[in-house]
């Protein structure tokens, strides 16, 4: 069963409130139109920054109601294409990105993306390599609305360059029906994410989704062909980091029977801590291993 979530149906947070703009079975395939960061409000590289409604920043497209998803049990997100336009926009400014000390205006880039290449000015052209920026389920109704430009336990804006095409993701279902809303697509972007954007840009994923009766592994995780990531956000990125760390031990405890010490060993010796972002309210780390190492460990993924 396949169908199709227009661009049209944008929250600005994530919320059990928000009505669903979408029901589907468990297993569904979805195509979901996304807008790009700031909605596609910016057209010319000499716009005012000031003329933006800022009320208008990361919108995500949903919410999806997953029928037979209950508190307790966690969504799977299978990522199955991510397309996007010709053209992306890149923004910095001042108090904006790690460099918003060095900088004394606003600057924008429209970069033009043309046979899968991102041309990011006349002579310097990187490939496209799509990923979802925001993509989330409702917090429990006792966290309450999460902006969409928050990342936390529940998704939002990790900014993990891991969550693109090919790739797996598992969430955790909060509310019934979970209301998974997803956005901000970037045509490519750099761990760090130091200036404050990837390459923003409009488009559409494609995803299955599934429901995990009563899944317990440490979520948010995500998994492609290449390894498995634990990730992590907190205020500070330290605290991101460790978080990162503890999740993935917990996993290789759990689902490996490791102990502590070897887990760390494993850890330590081949397997990669990384930054996602550091310019959102909270700070996005990732805890990977390669599937080389999990498929000695006897790791089953879902
Ligand atoms: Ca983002
Ligand atoms: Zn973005």
């Amino acid at each position: 069963m396949s169908m199709t979530l227009s661009a049209e149906h944008l929250i600005y947070a994530m919320s059990a409130n928000h009505p669903p703009a979408l029901h589907v079975p468990d297993g569904a395939t979805i195509r979901v139109e996304t807008c790009d960061c700031f909605e596609n409000q910016i057209v010319r590289a000499d716009q005012d920054f000031g003329s933006l409604d800022w009320d208008r920043i990361n919108p995500a497209s949903g919410p999806i109601f997953v029928d037979g998803a209950l508190p307790g049990d966690q969504l799977l997100i299978e990522i199955l294409a991510i397309e996007v336009a010709d053209h992306g926009v890149m923004t910095t400014g001042p108090g904006l990105g790690v460099l918003g000390d060095e900088l004394a205006q606003n600057a924008i880039r429209i970069v033009p993306i043309v046979a899968g290449q991102v041309h990011l000015s006349d002579t310097v052209h990187v490939p496209v390599q799509p990923m979802i920026g925001v993509i989330g389920t409702a917090p429990s109704p006792d966290v309450g609305p999460v902006s969409c430009g928050t990342p936390g336990e529940h998704g939002g804006n990790m900014d993990c360059k891991r969550i693109a095409s090919g790739a797996t993701l598992l969430l955790p279902v909060n509310v019934a029906g979970a209301l998974l809303a997803l956005g901000d697509l970037h045509a490519t972007m750099g761990d760090g994410e130091v200036a404050v954007c990837g390459v923003e840009v409009a488009g559409s994923v494609t995803v299955r989704i599934r429901v995990l009766k009563g899944g317990a592994w440490p979520v948010p995780l995500v998994f492609d062909d290449q390894r498995v990531s634990t990730i992590a956000s907190a205020k500070l990125l330290d605290d991101a980091a460790t978080s990162a760390v503890h999740r993935m031990v917990r996993l290789l405890e759990t689902e490996c029977g490791l102990d502590t010490a070897s887990a760390s060993f494993i850890l330590t010796a081949a397997g990669d801590l990384r930054v996602c972002q550091v310019v959102d309210p909270l700070k996005t780390a990732r805890m990977e291993l390669p599937l080389t190492v999990a498929r000695q460990l006897g790791l089953t993924l879902p």
